[in-house]
């Protein structure tokens, strides 16, 4: 038995009695096209799998079109290699019928080699890239960003306490923690102590000096700063930021009926465009024109707001609803983030971030809310409903509408308490799970406002469903699919 099939793989990879004539060897060849072509139809289907798993692992992203790429090797890819088979019995033939040599198990077996090379060649590639020096340093900074502050907050205690920031290392990592707080004057004594006491942080660490050229970069446009309670809020005297002065104590007020015990938060609003992106860009480390609609951001501790768009102009027409309400909204982001503590942009659900954001602003938001009825009707009139999973982790792909879908989503939750945002929040901070934290805050799942809002503006929603239960036509490539096995 396994001699026969030790005899059959022989022949297979071409060892076997040479051909004497033209005829027999291109018997010979066709013979073997057969399996040549199940061979490599195999290690394209393996190296699509390996390819796409190392993928998943490395970046987590969705891969669409990567069955067309498939499809395209499975046809195109097929004819090519079989021309190229043919290519090497047509060379086997002309050698033999000149030199009367015969070079054919040669030319087949490299062949075979190099087809198979070339098929995995992409998998091959991506494992180097994985452990290749400039992978391992990219890795690197995203875990870096996903450092959780409490780690931070617990390395700060642990440095005081132990009194490790009393030698130079400790000083400069003092000043790092702070500085991934989003404190950054706090940081500054800590760097300068530490380049006294001639501490040189490790070549692959943010060298000292560029930390300190950040924190003076966000001295010299930090505006000044206003005395106020809850808030701690740096801005220049300006026509726009005067009147959101004067709102700010509404601001505390809601903030404190809504969640109780309120965290305090910093403001930075900057007058100039330029140096909003720059404090943006030293305070988060990535740019702030990288979402074109981004004026402000309220994130863990902080809430930054440019007087500019990017074109020049006010970014909020001042002292009316609409830029109370947007400032209000940060300023909600950044309680929810800063009281979830660690991954809270990880971890939230995308629709529920903005839709938290918009039910804390509320008082200034009627008109939006009412906007968002509209423009769902409009929608629904053309259009089926965006799925749930795509308002989950891919709402700013077309943020008006998913913007509409989480601030009226948010609502169905809240049944006209929006005390509920604090109990949602706290809850999936104890369940480190947003729709744990829902379902125990409101006695419903995110599904089931999902469900409320689709069954509102898409009332024969049955032809929808049809429609959007259409799966991928390659089911097994469907990474969601390979999710939940
Ligand atoms: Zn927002």
């Amino acid at each position: 038995m396994d001699n026969y099939f030790a005899k059959e793989i022989d022949w297979l990879l071409g060892r076997s009695e040479p051909p004497a004539t033209c005829l027999e060897i291109w018997k010979w060849w066709e013979q073997r096209r057969l399996f040549y072509n199940v061979l490599v139809l195999c290690c394209i289907s393996l190296s699509f799998c390996a390819y796409n798993f190392v993928r998943l692992g490395l970046y987590n992203e969705e891969f669409w079109y990567e069955p067309l790429t498939f499809m395209f090797l499975f046809t195109v890819g097929t004819l090519i290699w079989n021309l190229a088979y043919t290519a090497g019995m047509l060379v086997d033939l002309i050698f033999f019928r000149l030199i009367k040599k015969w070079f054919g198990q040669k030319l087949y077996q490299s062949g075979l080699a190099f087809s198979l090379s070339v098929l995995f060649l992409p998998t091959i590639l991506l494992f180097g890239f994985k452990f290749c020096p400039k992978a391992h340093a990219e890795d690197f900074n995203r875990v870096f960003n996903l450092m959780a502050k409490s780690k931070y907050s617990a390395a700060l205690n642990v440095l005081q306490k132990d009194h490790l920031n009393l030698n130079g290392e400790g000083e400069y990592l003092e000043g790092y923690c702070l500085m991934r707080l989003h404190q950054m004057s706090e940081a500054k004594p800590h760097f300068l102590k530490s380049i006294q006491l001639g501490y040189a942080p490790y070549s692959q660490w943010t060298p000292t000096r560029e930390f300190l050229d950040r924190i003076d970069r966000f001295e010299q446009i930090r505006p000044v700063r206003q005395p106020n309670a809850c808030i701690e809020i740096y801005a220049a005297n300006s026509n726009w930021t005067n009147p959101i002065l004067k709102e700010l104590p509404r601001f505390a007020e809601r903030a404190k009926y809504i969640f109780g015990n309120v965290p305090k938060i910093t403001f930075y609003i900057l007058a100039k465009r330029k140096d909003f992106s720059t404090l943006y860009r030293d305070m988060f480390q990535n740019s702030a024109e990288e979402r074109w609609w981004n004026n402000g951001t309220g994130v863990s501790n902080v809430v930054v707001f440019s007087e500019r768009d990017k074109d020049g102009k006010w970014s909020l027409f001042p002292g009316t609803a609409r830029a109370y309400g947007d400032v209000l909204h940060e300023y909600g982001h950044a309680l929810c983030d800063t009281i979830y503590g660690d991954n809270y942009l990880d971890h939230v659900p995308e629709w529920l971030n903005e839709g938290m954001a918009d039910a804390i602003a509320r008082p200034y938001y009627g008109e939006l809310f009412i906007d968002a009825d509209n423009l769902l009707r409009r929608y629904a009139q053309k259009n089926k409903p965006p799925e749930y999973e795509v308002l989950c982790h891919g709402l700013y792909r077309s943020p008006d509408v998913g913007y509409a879908f989480g601030r009226l989503m948010v609502e169905q939750l809240l049944a006209g308490d929006v005390r509920r945002i604090a109990a949602i929040v706290s809850n999936s901070r104890v369940a480190q799970d947003f729709e744990a934290g829902i379902k125990s805050a409101t006695g419903k799942s995110g599904k089931d406002a999902y469900n409320a809002v689709v069954k509102k503006y898409w009332p024969s929603a049955q032809r929808w469903q049809m429609k959007s239960s259409v799966q991928s036509p390659c089911f097994f490539f469907n990474p969601k699919f390979l999710e939940n096995y």
